[in-house]
């Protein structure tokens, strides 16, 4: 290992043994803002990243609905939780297709009347370990944007009113950084228009991605000035930080008492059958940034990324 990556590795240890610490302290009875009535959906939560999310949500004695495009797989995930005595409820639910989005809305309105928490986890990225292949480059863009941005327009009107306001947050990825050092856009006008939150508008996203999409099209995207490193990921998840802070800043306006707070999170590296199993965090540990953002108690965090339960500039 070079000195530089063996600091980096040896900054993460410390945090990862912080974080086990923090995860050990309770949550006093003041600071718990939610209850059993409590209802947080989970997508993609059949593995992975979204099972521990859901797991640890169940944990913390919320009712956690998990969902999943398969629903045989997903009844099998929720049995392991609801066999360890967590309250568990499980739902088909595939992001990319319209029907199978209203149907769950639909469940969910009839069944718990709203929604407390969303935790958008369902994600693709097909380029694994290494490589930077454009092939699966529309479906990633349509799963990891356009899926998470229509969970989040459908789930909206179901977000119940509460002191402590309803809680979105997306699991996104670092490498959707307007201004990361190794994978940005490299067109600085687009980067300062994107990152005025001022004028940005869901337009301007939308554009950004479809700009992207037809260079992948005609096969000029290696000189569109793009993120270098998984460019259809990182394409897809700047897209998901951008729209959250839009929201962000749209929900804000809404009166006090039917707040919704929306946050993005870098799970890590994470060793899940996103990346074969390669990465250099647990999914246990992957998860505790969401789960930490979902439960906040009382504090009015929105529009921001976090990493490590530390606030990441986008
Ligand atoms: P996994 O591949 O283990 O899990 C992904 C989950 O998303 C699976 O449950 C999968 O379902 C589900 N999913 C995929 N497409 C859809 C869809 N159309 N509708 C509903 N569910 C879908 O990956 P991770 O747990 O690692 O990833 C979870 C999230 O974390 C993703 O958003 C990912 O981008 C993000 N992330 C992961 C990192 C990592 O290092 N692993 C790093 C940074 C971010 P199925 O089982 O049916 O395929």
């Amino acid at each position: 290992m070079t000195g530089k990556k063996e600091k980096a590795s040896e900054k993460r240890e410390k945090r990862l043994q912080e974080i086990s610490l923090l995860r050990t302290i309770p949550y006093s009875d003041h600071q718990r803002w939610w209850s059993e009535e409590t209802i947080a959906v989970v997508t993609g939560a059949n593995r992975g990243i979204g099972f521990e999310i859901a797991k640890q949500l169940a944990g913390h004695g919320l009712t956690v609905i998990l969902t999943s495009r398969d629903t045989s797989v997903g009844i099998e995930a929720a049995k392991v939780l609801q066999e360890g005595g967590f309250n568990v409820d499980v739902h088909q639910l595939d992001i990319l297709h319209e029907e199978s989005i209203s149907e769950f809305t639909k469940w969910i309105k009839e069944k718990y009347d709203g929604v407390d928490i969303l935790v958008n986890n369902a994600g693709v990225n097909y380029n694994l370990v290494s490589g930077n292949s454009m092939e699966y480059a529309k479906q990633m863009i349509e799963t990891n944007y356009f899926g998470t941005k229509n969970m989040i327009k459908a789930m909206i009107p179901l977000m119940r009113p509460s002191a402590a306001g309803a809680r979105i947050v997306n699991v996104s990825s670092r490498l959707g950084k307007l201004n990361g050092r190794r994978s940005r856009i490299e067109d600085e006008a687009l980067r300062e228009k994107l990152s005025n939150l001022e004028t940005l508008s869901e337009e301007q996203i939308d554009n950004m991605v479809s700009t992207f999409l037809q260079q992948v099209e005609a096969d000029t995207w290696q000189s569109g000035g793009w993120p270098q490193k998984f460019t259809d990921y990182a394409v897809s998840k700047l897209a998901v930080n951008l729209y959250s802070m839009l929201m962000a800043k749209q929900l804000s306006e809404r009166p006090e008492g039917e707040k919704i707070y929306i946050n993005c999170y870098c799970p890590g590296w994470v060793r899940t059958a996103m990346t074969s199993w390669s990465g250099n965090v647990s999914a246990e540990h992957a998860a505790d940034t969401g789960v930490w953002l979902a439960l906040l108690p009382n504090e009015a965090v929105t529009g921001k990324l976090f990493a490590e339960r530390r606030e990441l500039k986008v």
